[in-house]
């Protein structure tokens, strides 16, 4: 076991080294050009587009999907491209959340595509041996938070969701759990970590151990682990966390594996 943990811990760091040489964010004028819906036809067919390789979502499901593709309870409901639901097998036993999508996110209408998205497969691969479609990938709010929503092309118009956003977006997330029973959620990041957790601490204060989900969706005696880890972006400015990471994937994959933590 601890030579095949090792061989995919070099696997990984060769993986987060050709990213950084190799994989260069796509050019913003390669892009579509965006227009703001003000009926969301194309919103509510984007996603399913997007899960069409996924095992068919369950009817709650399917109907949450289209509740979040009409969405407009807040502000980044007017300036979205597509709503981005989640991707995934609706009987996964583990559920990857991150903050929000982000631009490329907003065009594909899936969560964690490009080169986050790419690491967290490269990740799921070799350190757990599972693919996109073994587990679910959601983010906390569903539409992507901008600096400005008047420059959805420009570079760097990325944001992390206000508190009010998150609110107003966080019940979607836990109607998804209810649906999924999943036996484990893994935080990815800081922002989706003090969300889920309510805690006011960084990833690195918090990642290293689990916990029990403080939202009781199941009853007493049905706790949900969360595990905290850093979110694959963070990776890939600092391939220095990759050893904590790591580490979190370790335990994962033994609880997954024995149910234990
Ligand atoms: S972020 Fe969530 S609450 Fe806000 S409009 Fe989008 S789906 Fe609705």
């Amino acid at each position: 076991m601890k030579r095949e943990l090792a061989g995919a811990a070099r696997d990984l760091a060769a993986y987060l080294k050709a990213q950084d040489e190799n994989l260069a964010e796509p050019p913003r004028g390669a892009a579509p050009a965006r227009t703001r819906p003000p009926v969301p036809v194309a919103a509510a067919a984007a996603p399913e587009a997007a899960n069409t390789q996924m095992t068919k979502p369950p009817a709650d499901m399917d109907a949450l999907a289209q509740q979040v593709s009409k969405c407009r309870k807040c502000g980044l409901g007017h300036a979205r491209l597509n709503a981005v639901f989640g991707v995934g097998s609706p009987k996964a036993r583990v559920v990857f959340v991150g903050e929000g999508p982000g631009f490329q996110e907003d065009h594909k209408g899936e969560p964690f595509v490009g080169r986050s998205g790419q690491l967290l497969d490269k990740i799921l691969e070799t350190v757990l041996g599972l693919k996109r479609s073994d587990v679910y990938i959601a983010n906390i709010v569903k539409c992507h938070p901008m600096k400005n929503p008047e420059t959805p092309e420009a570079h760097g118009n990325d944001r992390p969701p206000t508190p009010e956003e998150i609110s107003a977006c966080r019940p979607y997330l836990d109607e998804q759990l209810r649906a999924i029973r999943p036996a484990c959620i893994v935080t990815l990041g800081s922002v989706a970590t003090k969300v889920l957790l309510g805690v006011d601490k960084g990833i690195s204060t918090v990642r290293g151990r689990s916990y029990d989900y403080p939202v009781e969706l199941f009853g007493p005696g049905h706790p949900i682990k969360v595990i905290p880890t850093y979110h694959p972006a963070a990776l890939l400015r600092n391939p220095n966390l990759k050893r904590d990471t790591w580490e979190d994937m370790k335990m994962l994959k033994s609880f997954l594996e024995t149910g234990k933590i």
